[in-house]
């Protein structure tokens, strides 16, 4: 199912992070700092420093992208931000389903699979979230769950090429508790991610590639994304300091 590996995928989530002035400078630095690597680098950066990002980055080869996306074209949606909008600007990827956004902002498994729908037809690679909270895990149901998400998640979802689609695994439990999944739970779980792709898209569960997210670092990178169905990473704290970036990258290459 693994037949030849996908390019691995580091994706940075700033969260609300960064005002646009500098989130242009870190871009600016990122340009004049980065590395020859065979690793795609992802900033997911707050929507209104995208053009300044885009600017700055601009032959760096990293791709940007957002951390959200209306489920809607277009229209009566005060405050949303569509894809078509983020596509206009450059960006690449968008972040659909992270937890944050499912536990604060009510978003259900329907939405989301609404919105990364909305994410490729404009042309953008959707990244989905899934993953499993603390009472999951402890009762051992962290994988039937993590999978109902997927599935719920993927729901009308189609593409004509497998690279569009991006998974990100982010137990919940891990993420910004500097709590590590093991590699070995990471691999688990990006296995079984991968079999529900193989279900619904038998001819390409191969390459799209499934991360995994949750208190990555320069010293745990290399180990978590060792798993053969493991394809990079979506990492949040640990990606505002353009040098643990750069430690990362040192680390994968
Ligand atoms: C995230 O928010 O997607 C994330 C993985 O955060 P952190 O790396 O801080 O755990």
């Amino acid at each position: 199912m693994t037949a030849s590996k996908p390019r691995a995928l580091l994706a940075l989530n700033w969260k609300m992070n960064k005002t646009p002035s500098e989130a242009g400078a870190w871009a600016k630095s990122l340009q004049e700092e980065m590395p020859p690597t065979d690793v795609e680098l992802a900033i997911l950066a707050p929507a209104v420093a995208l053009p300044l990002v885009a600017a700055e980055l601009y032959g760096s080869g990293a791709a940007f992208g957002a951390q959200d996306v209306s489920a809607h074209a277009s229209g009566a949606y005060t405050g949303e931000i569509s894809a078509a909008m983020l596509a206009d600007v450059g960006a690449t990827y968008v972040i659909v389903g992270h937890s944050e956004r499912r536990e604060y902002h009510g978003e259900t498994d329907e939405v989301v699979a609404a919105k990364a729908r909305a994410a490729l037809t404009a042309g953008l690679r959707p990244i989905v979230c899934v993953g499993e909270r603390l009472p999951e895990r402890e009762a051992g149901r962290h994988v039937t769950y993590t999978l109902d998400q997927l599935r719920a998640s993927l729901t009308g979802v189609s593409f004509t090429d497998p690279t569009t689609l991006v998974i990100a695994y982010e137990p919940v439990w891990a993420i910004g508790t500097g709590r590590t999944a093991t590699s070995a739970d990471a691999e688990e779980m990006a296995a079984a991610i991968r079999g529900v792709l193989a279900e619904l898209y038998p001819d390409a569960a191969g390459s799209v590639r499934v991360l995994y997210g949750g208190s990555v670092k320069p010293d745990n990178v290399r180990e978590i994304m060792d798993g053969p169905n493991v394809n990079g990473a979506l990492v949040g704290g640990a990606s505002l300091q353009l040098g643990s970036v750069l430690g990362m990258l040192a680390a994968l290459a």
